[in-house]
């Protein structure tokens, strides 16, 4: 047996949530490992973290949460009691949204796809706020409007084309998103702005860029923000006045995973300045957007497994645990590093030491450095894996045969609940096509 009567875990990031060590081995006991562990309280902290970097901004500013991070509905359902608004990307998020209890009115709706169908059955669930990213695009929105009879905001999605240092980049030379501000074709910022003044179906509402995730140096929403503001005044003395009623500067904001990054506060003294100049100088006091998806959900969450096996090769020890990338795609995918300990943790190993998963697949390593605490990992110890929250729990994959974990949440009230029970094999197997074998 291990000993759990220890003090609540030590952690490096102050501000992700507490377990004791006590809880996560009851709830280890009840609903089996692995399981991940959601904290309400920190979901909504960080909503406010994000406004109160914005604070010296002198308009409106809404946060946005980007839903592809996690679809989780009692996550959504948690944000729609903060008041914010939803970036949705698909209508089955929208459909998601609205049964977690959220409202169509507080969607952004930026299609990659932009397809006429797809923009009519938004609008019909009530979208009226839609981000355009190409010229087809606008064409089918405008058709899509008609069609269903209602006026749409329509913002533009500009690439501004910077460079962005991130994990994952959305800006220079990536032109899948967004469009170039002039440039000759009709996939011109500077056309399709046109062609909005012109459709009485549509209303012009602003701007919108997402420059990537993980967004370690912020240097480059200044300059998106520079060439930006450059575009609109250039565009009035083509087009006449237009009215920018929102801006909207996408997600990227960072996660710490164990290291230093910058906050909402430190990107809003690096911008806000800057973005309360545009409004004097465009003459518009635009609403201001910020997106996220990882900050508002990764410290939230931990992933709890336990170890299986320990084994010796060469001079390091190799520790199992009973998940594999099946439920953390990115640390095989992106090498991505989270913070991982084992409660209780014990004296560092002298050996070098491998946190290996479950799955018959070379790639199934956790990556670790020194930032993870594995010391005292034995047989039937928890291992757990911080800061979890985000692009994890929605790419949870059967590989392996493997059911889903469940999904737990400690509450706004302290309560342990369940957010989304575990897969039994049974209905794994009839999810996968076991329902469809003749008799
Ligand atoms: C993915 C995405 C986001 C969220 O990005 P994070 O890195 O999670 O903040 C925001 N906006 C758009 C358009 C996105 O595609």
């Amino acid at each position: 047996m291990v000993d759990t009567r220890t003090q609540p875990v030590s952690r490096a990031g102050e501000a992700a949530p507490r377990f004791s060590d006590a809880d996560l081995y009851r709830l280890a006991e009840k609903h089996g490992t692995p399981y991940f562990l959601i904290d309400e309280e920190t979901l909504r902290r960080k909503v406010s973290e994000m406004k109160e970097g914005f604070s010296e901004y002198t308009g409106a500013f809404r946060v946005a949460y980007s839903v592809k991070a996690n679809f989780n509905p009692s996550v959504i359902r948690a944000f729609t009691g903060e008041g914010i608004l939803f970036d949705l990307t698909a209508p089955s998020e929208l459909v998601f949204v609205q049964k977690a209890g959220g409202s169509p009115e507080n969607v952004m709706y930026t299609s990659i796809t932009e397809t006429a169908a797809e923009y009519e059955q938004v609008l019909k669930m009530g979208v009226r706020k839609v981000v355009v990213a190409s010229y087809n695009g606008l064409v089918n929105l405008s058709e899509a409007a008609a069609r269903a009879n209602v006026k749409v905001k329509t913002m533009v999605r500009v690439n501004p084309e910077v460079q962005v240092h991130a994990e994952l980049r959305g800006s220079m030379g990536h032109g899948k998103f967004g469009l170039q501000f002039n440039g000759g074709s009709p996939d011109s910022a500077l056309s399709v702005l046109k062609k909005i003044l012109g459709t009485p179906q549509l209303e012009f509402e602003g701007f919108h860029f997402h420059l990537g995730s993980q967004i370690e140096d912020p240097t480059c929403y200044a300059e998106a923000i520079e060439k930006l503001e450059a575009f609109i005044l250039g565009a009035r003395r083509q087009l006449g006045d237009f009215r920018v009623g929102t801006l909207d500067i996408g997600g990227g904001l960072p996660v710490p995973y164990g290291k230093k990054v910058p906050t909402p506060k430190d990107l809003g003294s690096k911008i806000v300045g800057q973005l309360n100049s545009l409004v004097e100088s465009i003459g518009d006091r635009f609403t201001l957007v910020a997106e996220s998806g990882r900050f508002l959900t990764a410290e939230s969450t931990i992933l709890v497994t336990r170890v299986v096996n320990v084994k010796s090769f060469g001079d390091a020890k190799y520790i199992y645990v009973d998940a594999g990338y099946n439920v953390l795609l990115d640390s095989a995918l992106l090498h991505h590093e989270y913070p991982v300990d084992v409660v209780p943790g014990g004296r560092p190993s002298p050996q070098k030491v491998a946190l290996v998963g479950r799955l018959c697949d070379p790639l199934d390593v956790f990556p670790t450095s020194s930032r993870s605490k594995l010391g005292g990992a034995g047989v039937g110890k928890l291992v757990v894996f911080r800061e979890v929250g985000a692009y994890s729990l929605v790419m949870n994959m059967p590989f392996h045969s493997q059911p889903r974990p469940p999904v737990l949440m400690r509450n706004s009230q302290g309560s342990y609940v369940v957010a989304r029970k575990g897969q039994d094999v049974e209905r794994l197997f009839a999810d996968e096509g076991g329902d469809c074998l003749p008799n």
